[in-house]
């Protein structure tokens, strides 16, 4: 019981922290959250091994920009593998740090998201992976083994979860399109679960700016429960809903906005 109940506390931190925190609220700005609660979901991220928030978002800015097309840090269309995972210590497309300030300018005013980027250098993942130790050397310490286990498991699923988005969910043989964005994104049942709504990836993509990616009544989006849930008491503002189409995405990276394509609705809404 004790396993259990700890796995789910550290999947949904660690989960969360991906999904909202990293993904959601930096790279998207979907929504806004008061300073000490956003670093507590990112923190949940970061302890998942994800590594540089600079580094995160910005490779995520770019493949939303060049989704499946010469540009993209990891589409399956170099690989199942690259795609997967590979990409992250043989990526074919080199982000310099000229490219990562201009990418990523609001995460650059704040001093701990700076910090923890290490000024562009591999310090970052070494940093992220001591911190990430320490943490569970304190968590064995309070806790003991069961719940070091626990956290280990919900840790490995909760670096998983991304990974499948970036394969899985752009590969056309899985899941279904709602819309024609211009790339391969898709909506897999089976990754949205594993990553907490993450996997209608095709919505998202059509709509990336939105808090919100499941759009069906059965495409379940737990990471909108709790923006959902944050927002009902008072803790998140400013959240956008998918109405504003692919075009409008990240507005912060100026001009290169007019490479992304424009979502035509093809049956959600019908
Ligand atoms: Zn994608
Ligand atoms: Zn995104």
């Amino acid at each position: 019981m004790t396993f259990f109940i700890s796995f789910l506390i550290f999947y949904a931190f660690h989960t969360l922290g991906i999904t909202l925190g990293y993904h959601r609220l930096l790279s998207h700005r979907s929504l806004r959250v008061p300073k000490w609660l956003e670093y507590f979901i990112v923190a949940g991220g970061y302890l998942a091994l994800e590594g540089s928030p600079i580094f995160w978002v910005t490779t995520h800015r770019l493949h939303h920009r060049y989704s499946d097309h010469p540009g993209d840090p990891h589409s399956p269309h170099d690989g199942l593998w690259h795609a997967f995972i590979a990409w992250m210590w043989k990526p074919k497309v080199i982000i310099t740090a000229q490219q990562s300030r201009k990418n990523g300018p609001d995460l650059y005013r704040d001093p701990v998201y700076k910090f923890l980027h290490c000024h562009h250098t591999h310090w970052d993942g070494i940093l992220c992976l001591g911190i990430s130790v320490v943490y569970r050397v304190i968590i064995y310490g309070l806790f003991g083994p069961i719940v070091l286990a626990a956290n280990l498991l919900a840790t490995l699923m909760a670096f998983v979860g991304p990974l499948l988005v970036n394969s899985f969910s752009h590969l056309r043989r899985f899941g279904y399109e709602s819309y024609k964005c211009g790339d391969d994104s898709r909506n897999v049942w089976f990754v949205a679960l594993l990553s907490l709504g993450e996997g209608w990836h095709n919505n998202h993509h059509a709509f990336p700016q939105s808090a919100r990616h499941g759009l069906k009544p059965l495409e379940i989006d737990a990471t909108w429960l709790a923006i959902n849930f944050l927002g009902s008491i008072g803790l998140a503002r400013d959240v956008r809903m998918p109405h504003s189409p692919c075009r409008l995405a990240l507005p912060q990276m100026g001009e290169e906005n007019k490479t992304a394509v424009v979502a035509t609705e093809s049956s959600v809404g019908k």
